[in-house]
């Protein structure tokens, strides 16, 4: 051992979310019912670890539905996608299962809602994430994307009294409440979920990490560079005052993270398996003596439905 002991302290909840593991449950059920290749429109949740294990069981990742072949299975990935996507899936006779979140899909219900009543949409949200993608592609309608409130300033609405906001699932909670307040400011008649649409589990995650900041010298925020939910962990873990990391599995740690350091706490976004933690655990156990612990944090008993084409119990060789 290269180092005092080490009190690893885990956050609750952490990880896998309802709407990550309906994601991964409907392509391995989808492999399942109708055979491989089963085609995957982008990482079906933002995680190569999740990625590369459902490869390996016949899943195969595309950019966009013209690398498909015609009539194929195809599972659109649980960050949703814009209409056009499914209209260009409809050319192409794919039989299509939506991973999409439900609580996905509820954002992009209010955003419809709104423009049917004659609402510009402002979507808080972060440009080029899959989500926000879909999101502005499912509003017909104009839809102003900003992700600051520095650029409330710059809005120019055709009618400043016909304006609604809807927002990103995965943003962080006080910086969106942040938007939110300047929208009101210059808006007055803006409407809006306020900070709902931020899903449960992001919420959930986003509280644990703080609780976790005040224990722990440093955290290690196990999750994918390009998981929003995961980035926002490690942002509000360093703006508790505590060196935080993001590191995609335990082969990014280093240790001199953990010089000096008594206590790391650990914790990760919704798309980072469990296996991915312990893994980091397992690599620290190789330099410190290790005790583990778990913070106390709000028990989750989130599930959500599958889609009707694969509801119906798992076959067995799947279960094992
Ligand atoms: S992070 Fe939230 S919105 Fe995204 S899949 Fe999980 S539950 Fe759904």
């Amino acid at each position: 051992m290269s180092g005092p002991p080490l009190r690893v302290v885990l956050a609750q909840p952490r990880g896998f979310c309802a709407g990550v593991e309906r994601a991964i449950e409907i392509v391995e059920r989808a492999l399942q019912r109708f055979g491989p290749p089963v085609y995957v429109r982008h990482e079906i949740v933002h995680n190569r670890h999740v990625v590369e294990t459902l490869e390996s069981k016949g899943a195969r990742f595309v950019d966009e539905v013209d690398q498909i072949p015609e009539g194929a299975v195809t599972v659109f990935s649980a960050h949703g996608v814009a209409a056009s996507v499914e209209r260009a899936a409809g050319r192409r006779q794919l039989e299509v299962i939506d991973a999409a979140c439900p609580l996905v899909t509820k954002v992009h219900n209010e955003g419809q809602r709104y423009a049917a009543k004659g609402f510009e949409v402002v979507l808080i949200g972060h440009a080029g994430h899959p989500e926000v993608e879909g999101t502005m592609g499912r509003i017909d309608g104009r839809v102003h994307l900003i992700s600051a409130a520095g650029e409330v300033e710059a809005l120019q609405p055709a009618d400043p009294d016909k304006l609604a906001f809807v927002t990103q699932t995965t943003l962080s909670v006080d910086d969106t409440r942040a938007v939110i307040e300047a929208l009101r400011q210059r808006f007055p008649m803006i409407v809006g979920p306020d900070t709902r649409d931020i899903c449960y589990a992001t919420q959930n995650r986003q509280t644990a990490v703080r609780a976790l900041a005040a224990e722990v010298d440093v955290i290690l925020v196990v999750g994918a560079r390009n998981s929003s939910n995961s980035n926002r962990l490690r942002e509000i873990g360093a703006s508790c005052g505590t060196p935080s990391h993001l590191i995609d599995s335990a082969e990014k740690l280093d240790r001199a993270w953990l010089e000096g350091a008594t206590t790391v706490g650990v914790t990760a976004g919704a798309s980072a398996p469990e296996s991915l933690v312990q893994g980091v655990i397992a690599a620290l156990r190789a330099h410190r003596d290790v005790t583990v612990e778990t913070l106390a944090g709000i028990e989750e008993n989130v599930h959500f439905r599958l889609p009707a084409q694969l509801a119906g119990p798992r076959a067995m060789a799947a279960a094992s």
